[in-house]
């Protein structure tokens, strides 16, 4: 179900998570990647695009959500949560944030929109956690490699995904 998928970098700043082994890290990154696949959930599903969720976190503290074309235009979710990010209360911890994120943010949009990456990249977010990294459906994504030269460490939790894959199965099939 997953498809093809890239091959994963093997640089430092990278860290998989296979199985939940009841620490409090993992179980804090499986609560928060459920609420991202909450908001993936929320997305009209389309042909032409994945549905994905997101969310940025301050230590526990939920910053924004965003989800695939939540915001008019063509949005993605990572880009929908910075901008949301930037009229909160708490848009000051933006800056050394993490992003949760369903999927691997895109490092290329064939809109010429400019891609998540880039987004998280100049918003200043320290961590990256993926739920699953973008199926070859649409193009070869090459955005986790993006955020680790870009110096954001990336936590790839492979725990949870088919629950992430699931939003776009009628991508997938
Ligand atoms: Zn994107």
């Amino acid at each position: 179900m997953a498809g093809k998928q890239s091959p994963s970098p093997t640089l430092e700043n990278y860290h998989v998570i296979s199985f939940d082994d009841g620490s409090e890290e993992v179980e804090a990154h499986i609560e928060l990647m459920e609420l991202a696949i909450q908001q993936a959930n929320l997305a009209r599903p389309i042909e032409t695009a994945f549905n994905v969720g997101s969310l940025l976190v301050h230590g526990r503290q939920i910053i924004s959500t965003g989800y695939s074309r939540e915001i008019p235009g063509n949005t993605h979710a990572a880009q929908c949560a910075i901008i949301k990010s930037r009229s909160t209360s708490q848009a000051h911890l933006v800056r050394g944030s993490v992003l949760y994120t369903t999927m691997e943010p895109c490092s290329f949009r064939l809109s010429k929109n400019t891609p998540c990456s880039t987004h998280i990249i100049n918003a200043g977010v320290k961590k990256v956690v993926i739920g699953v990294k973008e199926p070859l459906t649409f193009s070869e994504c090459q955005g986790v490699r993006r955020l680790l030269e870009a110096g954001i460490e990336v936590v790839h939790l492979k725990i949870l995904e088919e629950q992430c894959l699931r939003p776009n199965i009628h991508l997938l099939s």
